[in-house]
């Protein structure tokens, strides 16, 4: 697989803005383990246009738990990066492979979620994140989720969805976004 650099992945936001969460909370810890997306055959990360992506490997049912995101779980409201996702209660989950590769789709077919669940054999709880299936995925398919980008960190989107907003951004400030757009000043005058 190739690498790109963040210009390419159409990801790049400033260092304040963060993926919004979904309607339901995600979460997950860990730093630099391998993850079990990535040691078993469930996903593969692959070229596409934008830049690295994940792929299914098997199919999966409307509501399946495809996996868990690790990564670093940081606790710091300010905290900012080109793939963090907010889990709530001002903290950020910086995640990892394979995970950290899912794009931005306006019509997604997945979205993550985060629960506060106890290890195995453990009775503590942390907040756990998840990539849940939002309807039915075919072996091949590429993972995409709704990034839901605040209008301020907005950038075009070249998901090519039949409903494209044409930004990514969370489909509550695209009218603000289109709003502060149309009043720059036009080139022409
Ligand atoms: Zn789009």
């Amino acid at each position: 697989m190739r690498d790109v650099d963040d210009e390419d992945t159409g990801r790049r936001r400033s260092k304040t803005e963060r993926r919004q969460g979904p309607r339901r909370p995600r979460t997950g810890a860990g730093d630099e383990r391998p993850t079990r997306g990535a040691r078993d055959k469930s996903v593969r990360i692959g070229a596409t246009r934008v830049g690295k992506g994940v792929f299914a490997r098997r199919r999966y049912p409307a509501e399946a738990v495809i996996g868990e995101i690790e990564g670093q779980i940081i606790d710091d409201p300010h905290y900012g990066s080109d793939y963090c996702m907010n889990i709530g209660d001002g903290r950020t989950l910086e995640p990892a492979a394979p995970f950290r590769y899912v794009n931005h789709s306006c019509e997604p077919n997945c979205e993550f979620d985060f629960f506060d669940l106890p290890d195995a054999g453990q009775t503590d709880t942390r907040r756990r994140v998840f990539l849940i299936a939002l309807r039915e995925i075919k072996p091949g398919e590429e993972l995409t989720i709704d990034y839901n980008w605040a209008a301020a960190s907005a950038i075009a989107c070249r998901c090519q969805s039949p409903s494209c907003r044409g930004w990514i951004v969370d489909p509550g400030q695209l009218d603000a976004l289109l709003a502060r757009l149309a009043v720059l000043p036009s080139p022409d005058r």
